[in-house]
């Protein structure tokens, strides 16, 4: 499929402010859906299938596809572009909106993979979408700028609140770079491709994944402050008890939040939530 002639064809002008850069190199399109393992058995959502060179690919392979896009245009173009698949669904909405479960089946115990190029504008909001959805999926296989993809693999000492975000539920590794020029029309920044395997069991115990994140957010809030300071000023608590606490949790106070693995985080949210409770 040759996106210029579709584009013309069906009179449209790719819009910025959805974030649409097509994918036109078809190694690269490969490569994502080989990412994805897909067989028979697989369900898979895409999100933002743009005019379709994904989906086709991921239609072949998968048992059902179903894709969400927010532009009218697109959907459109897409009932005709991809008319002869039978295991395809287009659905026309907003996928931060829609519950995934919702979309795909009312099947209790059913599993899926999320494969997509995704919109750059809204790459945090989407994977917190997916991965805090009811039912989450098994794999996620994410084209995302290459700044971001490293950010989302870093290891401590490099850490942030999405690497924290996105390995609390998942392991995330990038699996192939894509150069800028693989997209019509060319983004400014060359992206990657990023497989997230979630966790079947959680890594951590966390009975409270909201109070966590707080604490967490609060670490990084002031990111070159040292850790005891940071949470103290963020959620207003004493900073010698902050200390007290992070060293009953075994981490230093002095250090910073780009350091913490997700394993200390948890043992960090449970004596701070000891200090709120008093
Ligand atoms: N899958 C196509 C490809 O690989 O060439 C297009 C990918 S393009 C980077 C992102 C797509 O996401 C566009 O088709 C855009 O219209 C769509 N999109 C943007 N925001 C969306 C949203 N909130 N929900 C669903 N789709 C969205």
């Amino acid at each position: 499929m040759d996106i210029r002639k579709l584009l013309h064809e069906f009179d449209i002008q790719p819009k910025k402010s959805l974030g649409q850069n097509f994918l036109v190199d078809q190694r690269a399109l490969e490569r994502i859906v080989e990412a994805a393992e897909l067989g028979p058995e697989d369900i898979v959502l895409e999100i933002g299938p743009g005019l379709g060179t994904l989906t086709r690919l991921l239609a072949a392979r998968a048992g059902r596809v179903v894709a969400v896009e927010l532009d009218s245009r697109l959907v459109e173009a897409l009932k005709k572009i991809l008319a002869d698949l039978s295991n395809v669904e287009v659905i026309h909405g907003d996928i931060l909106e829609l519950d995934p479960a919702a979309l795909l089946t009312r099947a209790a115990g059913f599993q899926y993979k999320v494969v997509a190029n995704l919109p750059y504008y809204i790459t945090s909001a989407i994977l917190r979408h997916l991965l805090t959805a009811a039912v989450k999926p098994k794999l996620m296989v994410v084209t995302v700028q290459l700044e971001v993809a490293r950010r989302i693999v870093a290891e401590p000492g490099d850490m942030s609140l999405l690497a924290v975000s996105i390995q609390f539920y998942g392991r995330p590794r990038i699996v192939a770079r894509i150069k800028a020029g693989a997209f019509y029309p060319s983004p400014q920044v060359d992206s990657a491709v990023v497989r997230i395997d979630l966790h079947e069991q959680p890594v951590v115990e966390v009975d409270d994944v909201d109070s966590f994140f707080e604490v967490v957010r609060a670490g990084f809030a002031q990111r070159r402050k040292q850790l005891r300071n940071a949470l103290a000023a963020e959620l207003g608590l004493p900073t010698n008890q902050v200390a007290q606490a992070l060293s009953r949790a075994g981490i230093n106070p002095k250090r910073r939040a780009q350091t913490l693995n997700i394993k200390e985080w948890a043992r960090v949210w449970k004596e701070i939530q000891l200090l709120e409770a008093d």
